[in-house]
């Protein structure tokens, strides 16, 4: 008989990881909190769209998802950066054509996941089931009905959490397993989503391949395109102080800041005060735990596992990437979960670690750097160094983004050595042009 595997959360990664199990024959039960998506008109929760990069679409391409999802996404070729007088400049991401992210409805995306893994006649999604608590001891889940607040228990030997950064499994492993570490970080800034809808009569108002910047140095807003022709458009804010939201406290107020500060976008929000107080203000959270594993009974992965905060667009790449390296662990039909999970633990948590640290880092690559000459001029003499060395110089942001080969935490490592052949290039220069060419040389084979 296949052996039963529970899975608590169907957002992005839990029906994914489920149609992995269900390739490799287990009996997969998808437990979620929320009513199906595909029936009720709900949100999809946290954003609205978002970047699909090479790791996730890897992971997508192994289970044959991956035309699917390319019929809802947009290429963006680079980062489109708005300044204060409205002008705008677009960085590319890559120097190579197929070197572009996509941009894509976390709803449609969601719906077509949970598609995927119901097509598997041994998968089973019940919603509206919210996991109240496993008992690690007697592998026992509650569950409470979110329609009739009935609670029942289930037998389950094998537990995945995918329920997300509030997760209820790692909540369980915290009160259980001995030297469990655990930590939550909030930015002092919350999100705030907006729209730029599409013209009337159809069609985008600003250019749709492109993912926008409006970097204001202590804050920045961004819009990343939607198949309908709208934006989404997300506001990242201080929460307290001389420029944050508790300065936003009015329809006057909201409308000054935003034709002042983003002039070129604010005439393209027709509903902009509506939109700002009705939706909600969102938080930015970092989750890192360890260990992500309860004997051979609950594993963590996704959110559940490493929230990130948004800035290198990679907590569902990474998600999705935990999903194929699990999948790879698993080699035979009765595995011994206790050492898959251990070992997948090690694999991953390194990585986790690392793109959790870069992504943080890139807030401020986002928000302010982008503007600075001298920023702009080490991107320039990045690119020129690794179409000179391919393979061997290939910018931190191009092998998080482009490079699921190389793990996020060898990115870190060779990010941080490259960045001190960059300082030195860079000194004394005003342009890719003038670098000292031999001196890149030596200073690369001393790297590797
Ligand atoms: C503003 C913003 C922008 C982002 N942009 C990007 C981006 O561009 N690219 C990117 O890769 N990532 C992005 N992310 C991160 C991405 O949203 C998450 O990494 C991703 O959603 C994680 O997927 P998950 O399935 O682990 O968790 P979730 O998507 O949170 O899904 C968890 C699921 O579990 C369910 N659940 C929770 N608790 C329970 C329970 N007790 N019982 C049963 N079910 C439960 C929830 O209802 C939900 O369906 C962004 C995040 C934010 C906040």
């Amino acid at each position: 008989m296949a052996q039963p595997v529970h899975i608590i959360g169907a957002g992005l990664v839990g029906p994914l990881m489920a149609v992995y199990l269900a390739r490799k024959g287990f009996d997969v039960t998808l437990h979620e909190r929320r009513s199906d998506m595909r029936k009720t008109k709900i949100s999809a929760g946290r954003s609205i769209n978002l970047a699909l990069t090479a790791r996730g679409i890897q992971a997508l391409d192994e289970v044959g998802l991956r035309d699917t999802v390319m019929k809802i996404a947009i290429p963006m070729k680079g980062r489109m950066v708005h300044d204060a007088q409205g002008n705008c400049d677009l960085q590319p991401y890559g120097q190579k054509e197929h070197e572009v992210i996509y941009a894509a409805s976390r709803g449609l995306l969601n719906q077509m996941l949970l598609d995927a893994a119901e097509s598997h006649k041994n998968v089973h999604i019940v919603f509206n089931r919210r996991c109240a608590d496993y008992d690690i001891d007697k592998g026992l889940l509650t569950f409470a009905d979110e329609t009739s607040a009935k609670e029942d228990k289930v037998e389950a030997p094998v537990v995945i959490g995918a329920d997300g950064a509030w997760s209820a499994i790692r909540k369980a492993m915290l009160g259980k397993v001995g030297n469990f570490n655990y930590s939550q970080s909030f930015l002092d800034y919350g999100y705030k989503e907006l729209t730029i809808p599409p013209k009337d009569g159809g069609g985008f108002r600003i250019e749709p391949n492109a993912l926008h910047i409006w970097p204001r140095h202590s804050y920045m807003m961004i819009a990343l395109p939607n198949t309908e022709g709208s934006f989404t458009v997300t506001l990242f804010y201080p929460y307290e102080g001389k420029n944050s939201f508790e300065q936003l406290k009015t329809p006057a107020a909201v409308k000054e800041f935003f034709f002042r500060e983003f002039p070129d976008a604010a005439p393209h929000m027709p509903e902009l005060e509506q939109d700002f107080f009705t939706n909600p203000t969102g938080a930015l959270v970092t989750v890192k735990c360890s260990p992500w594993h309860a004997d051979g009974k609950a594993m963590l992965i996704g959110d559940a596992a490493h929230a990130i905060v948004p800035f290198f667009a990679q907590g569902m790449n990474s998600g999705f990437e935990d999903c194929r390296a699990l999948n790879s662990l698993i080699v035979s039909s009765s595995p011994d979960w206790e050492d898959v999970f251990r070992r997948f633990g090690q694999m991953r948590k390194p990585n986790a670690d690392a793109i959790a640290d870069m992504a943080v880092e890139n807030f401020i690559e986002m928000r302010d750097s982008v503007t600075n000459p001298q920023f702009i001029l080490r991107k320039k003499v990045g690119f020129a160094l690794e179409k000179r060395w391919p393979g061997k110089f290939i910018p931190r942001y191009s092998m998080v983004i482009f490079h699921p080969e190389i793990p996020y935490a060898e990115a870190q490592r060779r990010g941080a050595l490259q960045d001190r052949i960059l300082d030195k290039l860079c000194a004394n220069i005003s342009g890719p042009e003038q670098v000292d060419w031999a001196e890149a040389e030596t200073l690369l084979r001393q790297m590797a």
